[in-house]
């Protein structure tokens, strides 16, 4: 076994999202754009976190503004949001992205009668970063936390367990978060800018960080 795979460290999914997880990845729920308004508030608070954090300690933040960047790959079948927010730590990673900490999700799984229900329910209370699993097979969240000299990849393919993984500072943002959504053969259409900017004109106008179209990597 090479050194790097010995780094690998497997982890599953608590109980709950697993279930979330099943929902999502089963998902009939018509409306699956909202995933990205999910990404993109989660980017957003990312930013108003390390924005307030710099108000004390302004060198954690002192390389320009905030932004947050969607860029789409068409032959890769890819789309990425990223952020130049806070990011996580490998704890971090581990504990926000492998439980669920909002009290909301919790309510909308407790209240689930059925399945059908659920469906109708997804849009209403916004399931957070688990609704990437309606639109993509695999998701690949690379954070360096800032401050930090460490970068970690949280992945899944959103079966009941994720893997966490060193990254090299040089594959990793300088600082926050890239979420790279592998989409699925019915989501491709997520990969067209067009698309995106629908999106974001219909959900995320007032989002309080500018959202910047890329190409590929920055
Ligand atoms: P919520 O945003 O309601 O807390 P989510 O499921 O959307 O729930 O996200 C769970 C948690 O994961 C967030 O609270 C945050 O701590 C963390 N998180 C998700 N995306 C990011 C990001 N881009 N940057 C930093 N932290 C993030
Ligand atoms: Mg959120």
């Amino acid at each position: 076994m090479s050194e790097t795979m010995t780094q690998t460290e497997r982890h599953s999914f608590e109980a709950e999202v697993s279930r979330l997880l099943h929902l999502m990845v089963h998902s009939v729920y018509s409306n699956k754009d909202i995933f990205l308004r999910e990404l993109i508030s989660n980017a957003a608070d990312a930013c108003e976190k390390l924005r307030y954090l710099a108000i004390a300690e302004p060198q954690l933040a002192d390389e320009g503004g905030f932004a947050i960047t969607l860029s789409a790959d068409k032959d890769k079948k890819t789309l990425t949001v990223a952020d130049n927010g806070i990011g996580m730590s490998h704890d971090e990673l581990k504990d926000n992205l492998g439980t669920i900490a909002r009290s909301g999700t919790r309510a909308f799984l407790d209240g689930l009668a059925d399945k059908a229900e659920g469906q109708a329910l997804i849009g209403q209370f916004g399931v957070g970063f688990y609704s990437a699993f309606m639109v993509a097979g695999r998701v690949r969240v690379v954070s360096r936390k800032a401050g930090s000299d460490e970068a970690w990849a949280w992945e899944s393919d959103g079966a009941g367990t994720f893997e966490l993984t060193p990254v090299d500072l040089a594959d990793a943002p300088a600082r926050g978060t890239v979420v790279e959504l592998f989409l699925n053969e019915e989501s491709l259409s997520y990969a067209e800018e067009h698309t995106l900017e629908r999106i974001v004109h219909e959900y995320s106008a007032h989002v309080p960080v500018p959202i910047r179209f890329g190409k590929g990597e920055e």
